[in-house]
């Protein structure tokens, strides 16, 4: 029996689960939501997803654009088991009563506030806190790719702080509006930001400090991470650690990727689907023990794909149809990760 996925909100986070949804043996999409007759409206109708109105009062402009449509929003909720909601920051908020209106569980993005939800959800270090909840929030790119890694550390030697300074892209790389375009901002220039009391929804006893810049990139998030750890190890056994997590790519030296840009074109070249990069990217020779416990790294988030498997996990994890280890699994399988 497969899972019918719902899809509200069709751009960059929602095009890229669409496409991963499909690609699971045990998962079907239902349909997917649109506000508006744009670019992504015509590729969803090529792709085959049957295309909902999202703002019923919208339904003409796509009829006067000649985008076929399979009906309303409403109808697409009721229909599906589950629905992922992919639209902006605080619309998910307002989708809520719909949600509820029609009994349909629902996954929420990073870009909504952790009180919206019942639980937030992260594969590698939570998954089983999922089940059965009607509202669930899978956690913004940092906050997953922070929560892989400490996720990993901490069941290995146990965690005392971390302390992470997140260089943030400026904006999506179709995200004209944004910002900065010759700049380097401290964002938010207090501190701690937002980023550390967000992991804390995933690691609510975590010791964790987190500062935020904002430069003109559009290809990743840098995260320059420094962890104290409980039990002594070395640098070589913790590049084996990580190197051994599914979701977490230890770039080789040899390979000479120095930057975000270069990590995207070996994405390309590797024939991933719009250059996606689902797992951390942690340069090897950048991860270094000192004393005995504390341990420094550099990662790049790619920010437009790496919530993406974990969201199909949370699909699992909220129905009950999968535990971690098989759900994290048939994703990866399903999808081809592992760089
Ligand atoms: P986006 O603007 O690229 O896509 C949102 C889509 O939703 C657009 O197609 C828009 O037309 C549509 N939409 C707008 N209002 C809607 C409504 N009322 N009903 C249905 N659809 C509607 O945004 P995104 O970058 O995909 O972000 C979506 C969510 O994912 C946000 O919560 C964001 O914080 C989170 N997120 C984004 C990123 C990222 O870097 N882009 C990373 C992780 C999490």
């Amino acid at each position: 029996m497969t899972i019918e996925v719902g899809i509200n909100g069709y751009g960059t986070i929602g095009k890229r689960v669409a496409d991963a949804v499909r690609a699971q043996p045990d998962m079907e999409v239902v349909g997917v939501a649109k506000t508006r007759p744009n670019f992504e409206a015509e590729q969803a109708v090529a792709n085959d997803f049957p295309l909902y109105a999202a703002v019923p009062e919208r339904v003409e402009q796509f009829d006067e654009a000649g985008i076929e449509l399979a009906g309303k929003v409403e109808e697409l909720v009721q229909n599906s088991e589950i629905v992922v909601d992919t639209t902006p920051s605080g619309i998910g908020a307002e989708n809520k009563a719909m949600y509820e209106e029609y009994d349909t569980p629902a996954l929420y993005q990073g870009g909504e506030d952790a009180e919206l939800v019942d639980v937030s959800f992260n594969a590698r270090a939570n998954f089983a806190e999922a089940e059965g909840a009607d509202h669930t929030r899978v956690v913004s790119c940092n906050t997953t790719g922070l929560s892989r890694l400490i996720a990993a550390l901490d069941e290995e030697y146990g965690v005392e702080k971390v302390r992470a300074t997140l260089v943030r892209r400026g904006g999506d790389p179709a995200q004209s509006s944004r910002g900065p375009i010759n700049d380097t901002l401290p964002d938010p220039v207090t501190i701690p930001s937002h980023h550390g009391p967000d992991v804390n929804t995933i690691f609510p006893d975590l010791d964790i400090d987190t500062l935020g810049m904002k430069v003109p990139a559009t290809l990743t998030h840098t995260h320059s991470v420094n962890v104290e750890l409980t039990d002594e190890t070395d640098t070589e056994e913790v590049r084996g650690l990580l190197a051994g997590e599914s979701r977490l790519f230890v770039i080789p030296e040899h390979m000479g990727i120095d930057g975000s840009g270069k990590l995207k074109e070996f994405a390309l070249d590797s024939g991933r689907p719009r250059g996606d990069v689902w797992e951390n990217a942690i340069w090897g020779e950048s991860i270094t023990v000192e004393g005995g416990d504390e341990l420094y790294l550099f990662q790049a988030i790619h920010q437009e794909s790496d919530v993406v498997p974990e969201n199909v996990d949370a699909i699992r994890a909220v129905l009950g149809t999968a535990d971690r280890r098989e759900s994290i699994e048939r994703t990866n399988e399903a999808l081809g990760m592992g760089l």
